[in-house]
């Protein structure tokens, strides 16, 4: 205890003395109502009286006392000194304590007193800011109980004040440092995030003109130096996209973007794209899906595919013999949703124990020597983690060292509201066979832009215009038909969008509508979005990748909605007939590579004719009873086969064939089972042909 307060103390006594006196008349009087109350209970009340008196001198709280029937209150010396006054300096009223009361407090002091004291409350215990004498604000804890009578009605009610002034700015402080922390973390990722984006622009160039170079005759130093260039090329454009993703989610700015999909073909992709990777690796790439997960489901399937990649990545990249496996059930459903949970399997080096939760945090790697020897910068996981978190689930790890990992995560998605679906993109009606030469403009201001994206094109048997400003194109427009236009957003002068509100208004008097492809940087949320809205048709991300600019500028090769608008459905038909000479019916090199085995690969081919036939036959007779489920079955089985040939018009043609007997659209899946019946027919000639024996 402090002088001053120990001198308080002193002060206090003879007050003491005269509450205590009072306190002896009550129990005189309780003891006249009781008259035989034992002796025992009067010592002990006694003792407890005294214990209070103690209890008074010897804390530096504030102790008051208030007799409720007089509103008289007993405020301790500590009491008054708290807030700066001496003991004689202030009334021993209730009013007292209201006038010292923040006018912003008092009402809500009043209320939680009056609360506790009608019984809606159990305990009172109030913080609120008190007037010091010197004109300053302190804190103050007040705390305090009644006493009732028979009726439950308090008669005096007594507690203590402490000062929590220190307490409370302390706590102010650090609600101020974390603030200003977070914020600081949210500018830093807002950086990134746009830091990334840019550098994405000039990987662009990089990218897509290294790919063009390997494509002219090249001896064998310039063409192995070009292809480590255009690897270094790719990995730093995944991390950058890795460390795009990482900060966007940091900062917020990551949404899922749902729809509906097709879970078994998201993974079946996934294994395949992976399956070069194990195969160079000799190891086994097995997957499963239960047979009670959905077929078609609800959700981001850009995303889910991004996680798949992660943990099979990591998995293959940690594993030197043995093998993976990708395993999904449903772990719970309801009538909207189903949990999903996925197992990725692998017989890898394995993850000791401490590490198994901190490899989730970013920039976090098991061993330290792991980047050397495995490169990877511990994103990736970090990543994982959040998009799962963002599909509500979570995601953990089961490892022994040497014996390998089993990453695990679950999902929640939306089921469809049964088979009645649209085909996927009504735009691409019926089906892009091939892709016939198509007239394109390329809107861009940069020149090495423009150069990538119509080399890319002009190789691939497309005419190539090129326009460098918006208003530059909207003239060429006037002039002449195009099939596509590739438009850049961002150009000085007239922009992408302006450019098109401009183009789209002048269609309303040819009726025409020329599809223009956005071309941006951005990769942020709500650009498509801005894209679309602006009239455009669809949206490529830059840097330009040439499988992705021809499957969305050739989506519009059928469409000719410029000559036959409303026409596009039929004349696609007749325009799969016409012989495609430049598009074989598969890829040998593909082929080649995904199988890597020539016996295994002749083996395939004399088998194809009779397993095509068989999922076809099985296909017609569904169709012509009019049976959507078995005709969608035998689709997908063709398609499953299909890919293992590399056959990519055929799959296409599959594909398509899913869809529409999925949707139980009949007329179109006979359309396209036309089609695909004669694709396969070409497509074995062409398998037979180029693995003759002898050849
Ligand atoms: P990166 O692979 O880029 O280093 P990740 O976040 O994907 O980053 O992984 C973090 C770390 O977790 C890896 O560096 C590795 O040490 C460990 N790890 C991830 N997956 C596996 C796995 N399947 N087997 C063994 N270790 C793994």
């Amino acid at each position: 205890m402090s002088e001053t307060q120990e001198h308080a103390a002193k002060d206090s006594v003879p007050e003491l003395k005269q509450r205590i006196r009072e306190l002896e008349t009550m129990l005189h009087a309780c003891r006249l109502r009781l008259p035989n109350a034992p002796a025992e209970a009067v010592r002990e009340l006694a003792e407890s009286e005294e214990r209070f008196a103690l209890a008074v001198r010897g804390t530096s709280d504030g102790i008051w006392d208030w007799d409720i029937r007089t509103n008289k209150v007993f405020f301790s010396p500590p009491w008054k000194s708290m807030i700066g006054y001496a003991d004689d300096e202030i009334a021993n009223d209730f009013s007292t304590f209201e006038n010292l009361l923040h006018p912003e407090d008092h009402d809500r002091v009043m209320a939680t007193l009056n609360d506790y004291l009608e019984s809606r409350i159990p305990r009172y215990a109030v913080e609120f800011r008190f007037r010091h004498k010197d004109g300053s604000w302190r804190w103050i804890l007040a705390r305090g109980r009644a006493l009732r009578d028979e009726h439950g009605k308090p008669y005096r009610m007594a507690g203590s004040h402490t000062d929590v002034t220190e307490r409370k700015r302390d706590e102010e402080e650090l609600r101020k440092a974390r603030h200003d922390a977070e914020s600081a973390n949210h500018a830093k990722s807002a950086f990134l995030a746009n830091m990334s984006h840019e550098i994405r622009t000039p990987m662009n160039g990089v990218i897509g003109m290294s790919e063009l170079l390997l494509e002219t005759s090249l001896n064998e130093t310039q063409r192995e130096y070009l292809e480590m260039l255009k690897h270094s090329a790719d990995s730093l454009l995944e991390l950058l996209n890795d460390i795009l993703d990482f900060s966007k989610i940091e900062a917020g700015r990551m949404e899922l973007d749902s729809h509906e999909f097709d879970l078994n073909e998201i993974v079946t992709e996934v294994a395949q794209a992976m399956g070069v990777r194990a195969f160079q690796k000799r190891l086994v790439l097995l997957h499963h899906l239960s047979p009670e997960v959905p077929a078609r489901l609800i959700g981001d399937d850009g995303r889910l595919r991004q996680i798949l990649i992660n943990l099979i990545g990591n998995a293959i990249k940690f594993t030197h013999k043995g093998g993976v496996t990708i395993e999904v059930s449903v772990e719970s459903e309801t009538a909207d949703l189903v949990t999903l949970h996925f197992k990725i399997n692998d017989t890898g080096i394995g993850i000791a124990n401490e590490m198994q939760e901190s490899i989730f945090e970013a920039f976090t790697q098991a061993e330290t020597s792991t980047s050397r020897r495995y490169g990877g910068t511990g994103l990736g996981l970090a990543i994982c983690r959040d998009l799962v978190a963002l599909m509500q689930g979570r995601i953990w790890v089961e490892s022994q060292p040497g014996t390998g990992s089993t990453f695990h995560f679950n999902a929640v998605f939306g089921r469809t509201s049964g088979i009645s679906i649209k085909p996927k993109s009504p735009r691409i009606e019926p089906v892009v066979t091939a892709h016939s030469s198509m007239k394109v403009l390329i809107v861009e201001d940069g020149h090495i832009n423009q150069l990538v994206g119509a080399r890319m094109l002009e190789k691939r048997g497309h005419t190539v215009t090129l326009a460098s400003t918006g208003r530059e194109s909207i003239e060429l427009l006037k002039k002449e038909p195009f099939d596509a236009v590739l438009m850049d957003v961002h150009m000085p002068g007239i922009n992408g969008y302006e450019a098109t509100a401009k183009i789209r208004q002048g269609e309303k008097d040819t009726g025409r509508h020329v599809p223009i492809i956005a071309m941006t940087a951005n990769a942020m949320k709500g650009d498509r979005e801005l894209c679309l809205a602006a009239g455009m048709d669809d949206y490529i991300s830059k840097p330009l990748r040439s499988a992705e600019l021809f499957q969305v500028v050739e989506q519009f090769s059928r469409r000719k909605t410029e000559e036959e608008p409303g026409h596009a459905a039929a004349d696609s038909a007749s325009a799969a007939d016409r012989p495609q000479p430049e598009d074989p019916p598969f890829d040998l090199a593909e082929f080649r590579e995904s199988t890597g085995d020539e016996k295994l690969m002749r083996k395939l081919v004399a088998i194809f004719s009779e397993d095509s036939q068989k999922y076809l036959r099985k296909a017609e007779k569904a169709l012509a009873s009019g049976k959507a489920k078995p005709a969608y079955e035998a689709a997908h089985s063709l398609k499953g086969m299909l890919g293992v040939y590399a056959a990519n018009k055929a799959l296409k043609l599959a594909n398509e064939l899913c869809e529409y007997t999925h949707a139980e659209d009949l007329k179109g899946a006979r359309m396209m089972y036309d089609q695909l019946k004669k694709e396969c027919a070409l497509l074995g000639d062409a398998l037979t042909a180029s693995f003759d024996p002898g050849i």
